[in-house]
C-alpha cells in the first residue's frame, strides 16, 4: 500500500531557486555550458581549510548552542555591527545555516493560526517556513512601505520577517524605517526576525546597521546571519541565531531535537580562522557589489530597468513589455540562451513581471553575455503594452 504522505508537507512547493539550481546541476553535468545566473551565492577565493590541528574534539558533537570560541567571535562580531554587546553563552546559537534559523524561530514563536507578515519581494522559504508552523502568511505587495505593513498587523499577528539588505531587490532598510518597525514591535508585541544574511554585502563607504542596534535588549528582535554568503562557505551550513535569552533556551531544545549542533568540524575551524577568512573575503565582496554596478548598467543601458538597490549580489529585473510571464520567461531563457535565472513569481504573488538575476558565480564576461540574452529576449518577446 502506498505511503500516505502529510498534507501539510505535500502542500509546499519545492524552494524556486533551489530548484532552478537542481536544474542546472544536471544540465552541467550532462556537459552543458550554462550561464548560471540563479546561484544565491558569491564564489570567492578563501583559505583552503586544513583540520590538521583542530584535534580529536573537532569531530564529535559540541555543545548544541555551537563551538564556544565561535559563538565569542560572533558575539564580537554582531557587536561591531551593531554596537550592542551579545552574550555568546545565553544570546547565540550557532546553527545549520540561516534558513534554519529562522524556521527555529518561527516555530518557537508561531501558535497554529498566527499571521506573519511577509513583505515582497519575499525570501522563496520565509512563507513556506510559515506554512510548516502551522501559522499564515500574510504578504505585502512589492512597493509597500513600512506603513504598508503596520496596516497589516491585527490580533493574530505574532511576527514580522525581514531580510535587510534585501534578497532580491538589493534594497536596505533606512534607520527611520528600522525604528518604525520596532515601534510596531514594541506596540503589538510582535517578533522582528530579521534576516541578515548578506550585511557584508554592502556598498564601501556604507557600513551595514544591523536591526539589532535599535533593540540593545533584545526584547523582540530576532537576527539570523550566516557564513554561507559573507564568508563565501554556504556548503559548511554554518548560520547563526542572536535573540534574547528565553528564545534562545526555546530554540536551543529544537536544535537538541534536530541537528544535536551544527558541524563542530567547521565550527572549530572557523572560529580558529575567523579573521582571516573575513579578511579574505571583505575586498572580494566589495569588489562584486562594484560589479553589481556594473551589471545593472549594462541591463538599463537595454532598457531594463531593476527595482532599487545597491547591495546584495543580486538585482531584479524588471521583464518590461515581455508578453511572457516570469516562469516561462526564465524557461525560455534556459532552453534557448542556456542562462538560468529564478522567476519572479517566486518572490510573491506581486513580483511577476521581475526576474532575479545573481552576479555571484559567473565572471563578468560571461555575466555581460547572460545580459545581453536577458535583453535579447525581453526584446523579442515584447509587445506594445507596458506591464
Ligand atoms: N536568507 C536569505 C534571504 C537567503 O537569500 C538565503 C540563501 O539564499 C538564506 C537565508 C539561507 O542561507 P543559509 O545558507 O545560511 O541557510
Amino acid at each position: 500500500m502506498a505511503l500516505r504522505h502529510s498534507t501539510l508537507v505535500d502542500s509546499l512547493s519545492e524552494a524556486a531557486s533551489i530548484k532552478q539550481n537542481n536544474r542546472v546541476y544536471d544540465l552541467r553535468a550532462d556537459g552543458a555550458d550554462v550561464i548560471t545566473l540563479s546561484l544565491g551565492e558569491a564564489f570567492f577565493d578563501i583559505p583552503t581549510p586544513s583540520f590538521d590541528e583542530l584535534g580529536p574534539a573537532a569531530h564529535h558533537y559540541s555543545h548544541s548552542r555551537g563551538v564556544p570560541l565561535l559563538r565569542q567571535k560572533l558575539a564580537k562580531y554582531h557587536e561591531e555591527g551593531s554596537g550592542t554587546p551579545v552574550d555568546p553563552d545565553r544570546e547565540i546559537m550557532i546553527t545549520a545555516g540561516s534558513k534554519a534559523a529562522v524556521f527555529m524561530a518561527l516555530t518557537a514563536l508561531v501558535e497554529p493560526g498566527d499571521e506573519v507578515i511577509v513583505p515582497e519581494p519575499l525570501w522563496v522559504s520565509y512563507p513556506d517556513q510559515v506554512r510548516l508552523c502551522r501559522g499564515i502568511p500574510v504578504t505585502v505587495p512589492w512597493g509597500g512601505t513600512v506603513e504598508d505593513i503596520a496596516a497589516r498587523v491585527t490580533p493574530r499577528t505574532r511576527a514580522v520577517v525581514i531580510n535587510n539588505p534585501h534578497n532580491p531587490t538589493g534594497r536596505r532598510l533606512t534607520a527611520a524605517e528600522l525604528r518604525r518597525l520596532h515601534e510596531l514591535a514594541d506596540e503589538h508585541g510582535l517578533a522582528l526576525i530579521a534576516d541578515e544574511v548578506y550585511s557584508e554585502f554592502v556598498p564601501d563607504h556604507e557600513p551595514f546597521v544591523s536591526t539589532g542596534a535599535f533593540d540593545p535588549d533584545r526584547e523582540h528582535t530576532v537576527i539570523c546571519n550566516s557564513m554561507s554568503k559573507n564568508f563565501g562557505i554556504s556548503g559548511w551550513r554554518v548560520g547563526y541565531l542572536i535573540a534574547g535569552e528565553g528564545l534562545i533556551e526555546q530554540v536551543t531544545k529544537l536544535q537538541q531535537h534536530l541537528v544535536t549542533c551544527a558541524p563542530t568540524i567547521l565550527c572549530q575551524y572557523l572560529a580558529e580562522n575567523f579573521e582571516a577568512v573575513l579578511a579574505s573575503t571583505r575586498p572580494q565582496i566589495h569588489a562584486m557589489v562594484e560589479r553589481r554596478g556594473r551589471v545593472a548598467a549594462a541591463l538599463a543601458a537595454r532598457g531594463v530597468e531593476c527595482l532599487p538597490g545597491d547591495s546584495t549580489f543580486y538585482l531584479f529585473a524588471s521583464l518590461g513589455r515581455s508578453s511572457l510571464g516570469s516562469t516561462e520567461f526564465a524557461e525560455e531563457l534556459l532552453s534557448r540562451y542556456r542562462v538560468s535565472v529564478v522567476a519572479g513569481a517566486a518572490y510573491g504573488a506581486s513580483c511577476e513581471g521581475f526576474i532575479r538575476v545573481s552576479i555571484g558565480a559567473e565572471p563578468e564576461d560571461r555575466l555581460l553575455r547572460g545580459v545581453r540574452a536577458i535583453c535579447d529576449l525581453i526584446d523579442e518577446t515584447s509587445t506594445g503594452a507596458v506591464r
